[in-house]
């Protein structure tokens, strides 16, 4: 049965505990698990068989998590981590060693931005950043030692949509697969249907949905043939000396196209430990519950603060995938029929000062670094996340002094709109 995924976030995964039929997926809180005997556990180490060893690689919760994740984004597996970054540090670990590089977008999250420009190069790995709005970019920056490219599908503070479909072509003629954070567009775009090999997610954020919990994914999306570009994927298509010599490529085959989110799993995540919770897990497939209904919400509030925002008089810009021009603009057609998600970005007339005033002023949103939240949230990013930056590097990145980031909530768009209102009338106020 093909189902929706309206019905696999509820579904996918689990029907009832085993033990006791619970329907609720219950919380393994352990570390370990009792093997039947030494053969069963030298054949569990052997990766004879899956099962359960110890809660750093895998846990029964966790699990259902996966494979929820896997079902909603069409995928042939997934390997939750503790947290966004943790997710996207290993999807480019698991392919680019020491002297490799890879290919990105410009434009990410700050904190992706500092992983790629400094504690992955620190380890020896390269990141070319190249403008998404040129696709070719990707392909003039591509050299021999190039392992992956990776970009995000919606990112913030442009809300451009990034050109998925041509990227991934260009990378599957040299045998480089796009990895795409989908962590602002869940259910609203699935980057596999266009191409991509790998989607990395902050569980943080709306697949979670209510604050709770630090966690990340990685989902492989079985759709890229490793072993036909043995050259140029050495760390799946080479004998690995930390599992007694397996070519993951091979070794992965009785067990489905998953060489890539295996290897992560039974390596890096055995190695550096970034494990989610099993209560976090728990949290995370709470939230997922009712992810369709809410980034249906989302998406619909935030088109209304655009439209609202759009009419304001001291409101100079708004930033919004419904509001783009050229290229962009039919991008975001493109890519975003389903909704185009919950984040708008506006510019005050009276800059910084105002967009201080006004984040100051607010009573329901939330003035906070995070997005995707069920409940409204807001940031003035000149003064706050990107304030270490030099004006210039501040413009480059989008952020003007009086741009002002809101991630729209599931509130009543009534009491949403009153709030931004009154905020925009106490930012007016010298
Ligand atoms: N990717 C994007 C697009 C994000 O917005 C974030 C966090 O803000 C991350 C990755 C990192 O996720 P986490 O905070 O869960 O480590």
């Amino acid at each position: 049965m093909s189902l929706r995924a309206e019905t696999l976030a509820l579904h996918a995964g689990w029907r009832r505990d085993p033990a006791t039929h619970a329907v609720a997926v219950p919380i393994y809180q352990t570390t370990s698990y009792q093997f039947d005997d030494t053969e069963d556990a030298a054949a569990l180490f052997g990766l004879e068989k899956l099962g359960n060893i110890y809660t750093r690689i895998m846990n029964p919760t966790t699990d259902v998590l996966e494979q929820r994740l896997a079902a909603l984004e069409g995928g042939a597996a997934a390997l939750a981590l503790a947290s966004g970054q943790a997710a996207s540090a290993f999807s480019v670990q698991n392919l680019a060693r020491v002297g490799d590089n890879i290919v990105s977008s410009t434009d990410l999250y700050g904190g992706t931005w500092n992983l790629f420009a400094n504690t992955l190069k620190d380890q020896g790995i390269e990141t070319r950043f190249v403008d998404p709005a040129d696709p070719d970019g990707f392909a003039r920056a591509t050299d021999d030692r190039t392992r992956a490219y990776y970009a995000e599908t919606l990112p913030n503070p442009k809300l451009e949509p990034f050109p998925i479909a041509d990227v991934a072509a260009i990378g599957r003629r040299f045998g480089i697969p796009l990895i795409m954070d989908n962590t602002a567009a869940p259910l609203l775009v699935r980057p596999f249907d266009h191409g991509a090999a790998i989607v990395v997610y902050s569980l943080t954020k709306y697949l979670g949905g209510h604050g709770t919990s630090i966690g990340g994914a990685i989902v492989d999306g079985g759709n890229f043939d490793w072993a036909a570009y043995a050259g140029r994927q050495p760390a799946l298509n080479t004998p690995d000396p930390s599992y007694h010599g397996a070519v993951w490529a091979e070794a992965a085959k009785p067990l489905g196209p998953i060489a890539y989110i295996l290897k992560a799993r039974v390596t890096l995540l055995r190695d550096l430990g970034a494990a989610i919770s099993p209560f976090n897990a728990f949290l995370v497939l709470q939230g997922i519950e009712t992810v369709a209904l809410r980034i249906r919400e989302h998406s619909r509030n935030a088109l209304a603060v655009a439209g609202y925002l759009k009419e304001h008089a001291d409101v100079t810009r708004v930033i919004h995938p419904a509001y783009l021009q050229g290229a962009a603009a039919a991008r975001s057609e493109f890519y975003l029929p389903r909704g185009q998600g919950g984040l708008v970005g506006f510019e005050l007339a009276g800059g910084a000062p105002a967009g201080k005033r006004f984040i100051n002023a607010l009573k329901l949103f939330y003035h906070v670094a995070n997005i995707g939240d069920a409940r409204s949230l807001a940031i003035h990013p000149a003064s706050t996340t990107h304030s270490q930056l030099s004006p210039a590097d501040q413009a480059a990145t989008g952020v003007s002094p009086g741009y002002v980031r809101l991630s729209v909530g599931i509130e009543h768009i009534d009491d949403i709109i009153a709030d931004l209102a009154q905020a925009l009338d106490a930012a007016r106020v010298e």
